[in-house]
C-alpha cells in the first residue's frame, strides 16, 4: 500500500527519530522544524487520504500523549490541521510549540487548529 513519488511513502525510518510505533501509526520528529525546537508528525503507515474516525481520535491521543514528553520544555504545543500542507494525499498531523520567532509562526496562526495541547495540566490518571 505505498505510492511511488510519496514522500511519506518512502521515509527511510532509519534515519529518522521516531518517537513512537504501532501498527497504524509512527510519530516522527519532522524533517524541517523552521525554527523550532521541536515539531513532530504522526503519519499513518497505509498510503490512504482518510482514516476511519476511530482511528483519527486514537491518532489524537497518541499525538497528545508523545507531545506531552516532546515538548515538555514549553507550556502549549497544537496539532495542526493539515489543509494547506504540502503532502496531502497521505494522512498526517503537524504538532509543533508556538515559537513566536519560529519561521513559520504566521502560517501557524492562518492554520486551523485541531487541539491546543496545554502542558501544565497534568492528569494524574494518565500517570
Ligand atoms: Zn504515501
Amino acid at each position: 500500500m505505498k505510492a511511488l513519488n510519496c514522500p511519506l511513502c518512502s521515509l527511510d525510518l532509519k534515519k529518522e527519530k521516531i518517537y513512537y510505533e504501532d501498527r497504524s501509526f509512527i510519530v516522527l520528529k519532522t524533517k524541517t522544524l523552521k525554527g523550532h525546537k521541536e515539531r513532530i508528525m504522526i503519519v499513518h503507515k497505509r498510503h490512504d487520504h482518510t482514516i476511519p474516525y476511530k482511528n483519527y481520535e486514537r491518532a489524537l491521543d497518541i499525538v497528545s500523549k508523545i507531545g506531552g514528553k516532546v515538548f515538555c520544555y514549553t507550556p502549549k504545543f497544537v496539532i495542526m490541521d493539515t489543509t494547506f500542507a504540502t503532502i496531502n494525499d497521505h494522512w498526517h498531523l503537524v504538532a509543533t510549540d508556538l515559537d513566536p520567532k519560529s519561521e513559520d509562526f504566521n502560517q501557524i496562526l492562518a492554520t486551523r487548529w485541531i487541539k491546543v495541547v496545554d502542558n501544565t495540566v497534568v492528569d494524574e490518571s494518565e500517570v
